[in-house]
């Protein structure tokens, strides 16, 4: 077992996604404390330019082929555990993404390696990890024992900043393993229709969750984003029960918004909702339970029902 950190990068239409840069400034400062070694492990077809914006890794891997052109969880989760079985990792992370929740398990069964899922925190020498349960309800605390772990980290647990740095990494090339028999192959990337309002360019969202009720209810926030000059934009439920279209949905399966105002009426702030919004400049939460996760990630919270507040909002506009 080497005392290497293993980073897989997760890429998206050219871009890096943000969850890598998480995990490499969280990578660099566990192998910073025990002297190890940080590798990402960057895969694709063609794509061997991203890796000057991993210059924070010691090394970085880099596999090439075109079974690995657009994302295929067979064909990554087979690429990653064939470059695990060949540096022997002490640990693996992986975005909890929908990619890393894909292929982490995979890996772990190949590996014979124990998986930790929904990781919000580690500590400095890696040996505690953090996992955030039932919409981040629940923390549950593991120390891991024995050699090798692989760990798939929840967006938004660690500041992207400190694994950005542009610059010349090492570049090892790697090969690919036997990828021409897979049983699943690439169709087609699908995204949101076009025609709605763009959440992703909006300066104010105000976002409604469950708690709204239903969608006889929407008019009243409508009429508030309208006020404060924003959009209306929404959680996943919201989107299940067809009361908004999902180019209106923030989070993990839905949208990444970035906007100067996000308010939130009546959303708990489950991990996959906090990955879609967890960068907006200042985030505003009101929910009637003090308890709610959401006010976790809020610059301001209020509990109150959105019954109350909203039309008193709308009154005072
Ligand atoms: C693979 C996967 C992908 C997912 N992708 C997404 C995604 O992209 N986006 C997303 O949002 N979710 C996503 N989810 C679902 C996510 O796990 C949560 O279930 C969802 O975010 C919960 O939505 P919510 O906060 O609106 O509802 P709830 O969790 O039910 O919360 C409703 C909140 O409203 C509050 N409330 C109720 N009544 C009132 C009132 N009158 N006034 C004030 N507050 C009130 C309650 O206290 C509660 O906190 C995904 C899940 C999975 C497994």
């Amino acid at each position: 077992m080497s005392n290497q950190i293993l980073v897989v990068v997760e890429h998206l239409k050219g871009n890096i996604e943000d969850i890598t840069f998480e995990m490499l400034g969280k990578g660099k400062e566990i192998s910073g404390s025990t002297g190890g070694e940080l590798v990402a492990l960057l895969m694709g077809s063609g794509v061997d330019g991203m890796a000057s914006q991993l210059a924070i890794a010691d090394k970085v891997i880099y596999v090439d082929d075109v079974n690995l052109a657009e994302y295929n969880p067979e064909a990554y989760g087979k690429t990653v555990s064939a470059v695990v079985t060949n540096i022997q990792p002490k640990m693996v992370m992986i975005g909890n993404t929908s990619m890393g929740m894909d292929i982490a398990g995979g890996v772990s069964v190949d590996q014979n390696m124990p998986f930790i899922a929904y990781v919000s925190g580690i500590s400095a020498d890696g040996n505690n990890v953090t996992s955030s349960l039932y919409g981040g309800k629940m923390n549950v605390d593991s120390s891991p024992s024995g050699d090798g772990l692989i760990i798939s980290v929840v967006a938004g647990s660690f500041p992207a900043d400190a694994g950005r740095a542009d610059g010349s990494p090492d570049v090892e090339t790697a090969n690919a393993p036997d990828l021409s028999n897979l049983s699943l192959q690439f169709k087609q990337l699908i995204e949101p229709e076009s025609g709605d309002v763009d959440i992703t360019t909006q300066e104010i969202l105000v976002s409604v969750g469950r708690g709204i009720q239903s969608d006889e209810n929407l008019p009243m926030a409508e009429e508030l984003a309208a006020k404060l000059g924003g959009a209306v934009s929404c959680s996943r439920p919201i989107v299940d029960n067809k009361w908004l279209s999902k180019t209106r949905q923030v989070g993990k399966s839905g949208l990444k918004v970035k906007p100067k105002l996000y308010l939130t009426l009546g959303i708990s702030g489950a991990p996959e909702h906090i990955e879609g919004m967890k960068d907006a400049d200042l985030i505003i939460a009101v929910n009637t339970d003090p308890n709610a996760p959401i006010f976790d990630y809020a610059h301001y919270g209020v509990v109150q029902d959105i019954f109350d507040l909203i039309p008193a909002l709308n009154d005072k506009l």
